[in-house]
Order: C-alpha cells, then structure tokens, then sequence
C-alpha cells in the first residue's frame, strides 16, 4: 500500500521513556498524527476513551479479530493492544505522517504489512538507569519492575530488526534524534516531489 503520509513506528521496554518522547514530537510538529489503538485493559487514571485508546471488551476486541479490523494486534502485558486499519489509513491517505506507539511484536509486524513505515526502537543508556526509572515511577511493586525488566531483556533483543534506534540518555538529545529521523522521510525524493511539486515542475523535473 502507498500512502503519501508516512508511518512512524516507536517501540521500546516500558520505562525506556517512549511515551514521553512521542508526546514532545506530537506538541512539536502537528504534521504528525498519533493512531488511537484498542485495548482490552481497564483505563488508568484520567484516560479518555478514543483519546489514549478505545478501551474494548474481550468480546468487543474478539469481533474486531473476526472482522479483520487490526492491521496488527497483539498480548503485551496480559491484556490485548490492537492498531485498527481505519486508524491510520484514513489518516495517511489524506497525507498526514502517522504515528504508532506500540509493543515491538506490533511493530515488526506492520513493517512486514507497510514495507515503508519506519521503525524506531528507543533504548535506555543502561539496565541500571531502566530500573532507577521504573523506581522513580513509583507505579510498579519490586516484584513487578523485576518482571519488566525480564520482558525488557527480551525487547531489547529485537533491536536489530528496526530501522532506526535511539539512545535515551538526554531526553533533549533523543527528541532531537526523533525528529531528524521524521525529518528525514520528509526529503525523500518521492515525498518532496509530492510536497514541492511546483519546485519539481519549475525544474522540469518530471
Ligand atoms: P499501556 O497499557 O502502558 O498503555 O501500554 C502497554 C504496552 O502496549 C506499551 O508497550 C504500548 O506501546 C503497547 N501498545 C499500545 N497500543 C498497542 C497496539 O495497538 N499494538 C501493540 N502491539 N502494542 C500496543
């Protein structure tokens, strides 16, 4: 499928400081649109349905399974995270760069579907500072930063299978580095002739 806007897609352990990371890209360039995903968990806190996720039944998120409404979906934590296909075709196709915030299972699974999404994987500087995070947070008993730190050995693995990776030891320097690879896509040959046409035709460049 070829969509004009581009497909952004960021995975990393919990704590490696993704979420925080996409919400300063969001904030920074409205050119980028995030993709809502379902899930079958319970809201937290102040989360709005349709706004963080839509939050589904198992039943619920079992029909969409049915209907083939995921483009990828998968079991992260135990509980169920779906990226819906309207989610983002209907975004890309008005030109608009999407973005995905999603488990690395989601993640190489959209790059076997969109051959062109790019996939960024954020890495923490060290298992230290990952469990010093997690401790900060304060959200999680020891026994549960133990098991993500287990799960985060295991996601950090898949970092070879990603197109780009970031270093989150600065948070100013790893929001630099995400917005130069978003940059990036954007002076591709076939995104600025897309963007630039009037450039491209003035040149006679065809
Ligand atoms: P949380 O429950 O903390 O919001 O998210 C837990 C994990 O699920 C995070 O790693 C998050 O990126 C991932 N996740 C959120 N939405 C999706 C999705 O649509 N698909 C997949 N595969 N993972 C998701």
């Amino acid at each position: 499928m070829d969509y004009p806007g581009n497909l952004f897609v960021v995975a990393a352990p919990s704590g490696a400081g993704k979420s925080s990371l996409v919400k300063a890209l969001l904030e920074l360039d409205s050119h980028v649109q995030p993709s809502v995903s379902h899930t079958t968990r319970a809201p937290r806190g102040q989360e709005k349905h349709g706004r963080e996720y839509f939050f589904a039944s198992e039943s619920e998120f079992d029909a969409m399974v049915r209907a083939d409404a995921f483009v990828e979906w998968a079991h992260v934590h135990s509980h169920r995270y779906g990226t819906s296909k309207k989610a983002i075709e209907e975004r890309m196709s008005q030109g608009a760069d999407v973005i995905l915030e999603i488990d690395y299972q989601g993640a190489l699974q959209i790059k076997k579907i969109f051959s062109n999404a790019v996939t960024i994987f954020i890495l923490p500087p060290s298992w230290e500072e990952l469990r010093s995070r997690l401790e900060r947070r304060g959200e999680d008993s020891a026994t549960v930063i133990d098991i993500r730190l287990e799960n985060a050995a295991e996601e950090v693995a898949q970092v070879g299978q990603f197109d780009f990776v970031i270093i989150n030891e600065s948070f100013d320097r790893a929001l630099f580095d995400l917005k130069s690879i978003v940059h990036s896509q954007r002076l591709k040959f076939l995104a600025q002739r897309r963007a630039r046409a009037q450039t491209f035709q003035a040149l006679h460049i065809p």
